[in-house]
C-alpha cells in the first residue's frame, strides 16, 4: 500500500486547527493532528515545504521506519514544530493501518486494559461562587474529576479562568478556557506569585468543605513559579488531596523538581510542553513526577509517546495525556486509542469541542458518566469533512503573556 497523496488541511471552526491527510493507492486515508497553538503556520510550512514530497510513493504499512526517517533524516531533531509534524505523519500511518485491518486502533495497540478513560474537566471562576457554580456545571455534565482554577484577588486577567472575553467566533459557545486570543498581538495578563500562592490553599479549602473529600480536583501552575516556591505550593494543598499539581516549575531545568519532591507528597504532573522521551528520561528515571502530560500531538505521535509511557510504567508513573481544545478532535482521538490500551493509564483531560469543530470532524468517541471510550470505527474514527473545513479559514491567534507589577516578563 503506497501513500499516494498528502494534504495539509488548514482549518478555523472554532479556533485554528493543523490537519495532515494521506491517502494511500488502495484509496484508504488516514488522518494526523498537527495543531500548535499560536504557531500552527509553522508546523504548516514543516510538512508542506520539507514532508510532503518524501511521504509520496513509500510504504504506507512502514510507520515505525516512517518515523526513524523522519527524525533522523531531518539531522536537526526534537522540537515542537519537528515533532507535532512527525506525530500527524505517525497517526495518519495508524489511522490507515487500522482501517486496512478493519480495526479500532486500540485493538492494534494490544487491546483495551480498561472499560473507558475516566477524564478530568476544567472548572474555574474569578470567585469562589463562580468556581463552585462551574464546579456543579461540570457535574451534572458528568464529569467525576475537576481541575480547579481561580482568580487571585487584586490581579485582573490570569491563565486558567473561563472568560466570556474569548475571540468572538466562540459566541454562544462555553469554552471553560480558551486562552489563544484571536488578533495580531497577544493579550497582556498580569502575575503576582506572592498573592497567588496566599490565594491558592483557600480556594481548595473552600472546595473542599463545599464539595466533601472524595471528588478527585487537580490544578495547574502553568509554569509560573520557582522551584522553592513550587515546593511551598505542594506542601500548602497537602491537607486538600490533590490529584495532582501541574506544571509546578518551568520544566526545562528537570533538576527544579528534586528540590520541589523533598518538601510534598502532592502527585506532580509535568510534560505537556515536551517533545521527546530524552525530555523525560531524568525526570522519570529520578522518579520526580507521577504523571506524564505529553499529547500525542505533540510528542511524535503514537509510536513515540507510547515508548515514553512504557518507560514510566517502569515507575510506576501514568499517563495524564493534554487534552485541551487545541488538541484537535484527530488528536484527542488518538489519545483515547492509546489511553485505551496501555496499562499505566492515569487520567485524560476533556474539554468539549466547540459545534463549529465537531461539524468539521466527525467523531466517533462516546462520553458517559465521566468515561470516554474511543469506539469501535477502525483506525481512529474520525473524518474531516473538507467543505465545512473550507468554511473556516485560518485566523491569527496568539496564546497571551504575562508581566508582574513593575513590568518584568513572566511566565505566562
Ligand atoms: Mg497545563
Amino acid at each position: 500500500m503506497i501513500i499516494e497523496k498528502a494534504e495539509v488541511v488548514v482549518t478555523s471552526p472554532d479556533r485554528n486547527f493543523v490537519t495532515l491527510k494521506l491517502t494511500t493507492d488502495e484509496g484508504i486515508t488516514g488522518l494526523g493532528d498537527a495543531t500548535l497553538n499560536g504557531r500552527e503556520l509553522a508546523v504548516v510550512s514543516y510538512l508542506r515545504d520539507h514532508v510532503v514530497q518524501l511521504l509520496l510513493g513509500r510504504d504506507a504499512s512502514r510507520i515505525e521506519d516512517t518515523w526513524q526517517f523522519l527524525y533522523r533524516s531531518a539531522y536537526w531533531r526534537r522540537g515542537p514544530v519537528t515533532m507535532a509534524s512527525i506525530a500527524a505523519v505517525d497517526m495518519a500511518l495508524w489511522d490507515i493501518k487500522g482501517k486496512a485491518a478493519g480495526m479500532p486502533l486500540y485493538q492494534l495497540l494490544g487491546g483495551a486494559s480498561r472499560n473507558g478513560l475516566l477524564a478530568y474537566g476544567h472548572a474555574s471562576g474569578k470567585t469562589t461562587q463562580e468556581l463552585f457554580d462551574s464546579v456543579r456545571e461540570h457535574q451534572e455534565a458528568g464529569y467525576k474529576a475537576i481541575r480547579i482554577q481561580t482568580g487571585v484577588p487584586g490581579l485582573k486577567s490570569i491563565y486558567g479562568i473561563a472568560s466570556n472575553a474569548t475571540f468572538e467566533a466562540n459566541t454562544g459557545v462555553r469554552y471553560d478556557h480558551e486562552p489563544a486570543q484571536r488578533g495580531a498581538l497577544p493579550n497582556e495578563e498580569d502575575w503576582d506569585t506572592r498573592s497567588y500562592l496566599r490565594h491558592v490553599p483557600t480556594v481548595f479549602e473552600a472546595v473542599r468543605n463545599e464539595f466533601g473529600p472524595e471528588l478527585p480536583l487537580l490544578h495547574d501552575g502553568h509554569h509560573r513559579m520557582t522551584p522553592i516556591q513550587a515546593a511551598q505550593l505542594g506542601k500548602s494543598l497537602e491537607p486538600y488531596d490533590l490529584f495532582w499539581l501541574e506544571d509546578c516549575t518551568p520544566a526545562e531545568n528537570p533538576e527544579a523538581l528534586r528540590l520541589v519532591r523533598q518538601h510534598t507528597t502532592t502527585p506532580l504532573a509535568i510534560g505537556e510542553i515536551f517533545n521527546t522521551v530524552w525530555d523525560y528520561q531524568q525526570i522519570i528515571r529520578e522518579q520526580l513526577i507521577d504523571y506524564v502530560r505529553s499529547a500525542v500531538t505533540h510528542t511524535g505521535g503514537i509510536t513515540h509517546l507510547k515508548k515514553v509511557l512504557e518507560y514510566a510504567s517502569q515507575y510506576q508513573i501514568k499517563s495524564g495525556m493534554h487534552g485541551p481544545t487545541d488538541i484537535s478532535p484527530v488528536g484527542m482521538a488518538a489519545a483515547m486509542h492509546l489511553g485505551l490500551a496501555i496499562h499505566n493509564f492515569g487520567i485524560q483531560e476533556y474539554m468539549k469541542h466547540g459545534a463549529k469543530t465537531d461539524s468539521v470532524f466527525r467523531q466517533s468517541f462516546s462520553w458517559q458518566d465521566g468515561f470516554l471510550h474511543p469506539g469501535d470505527q477502525p483506525g481512529l474514527g474520525v473524518e474531516l469533512d473538507t467543505d465545512e473545513a473550507g468554511k473556516y479559514p485560518y485566523v491569527q491567534a496568539y496564546l497571551p503573556f504575562n508581566r508582574l507589577a513593575d513590568g518584568t516578563i513572566h511566565d505566562w
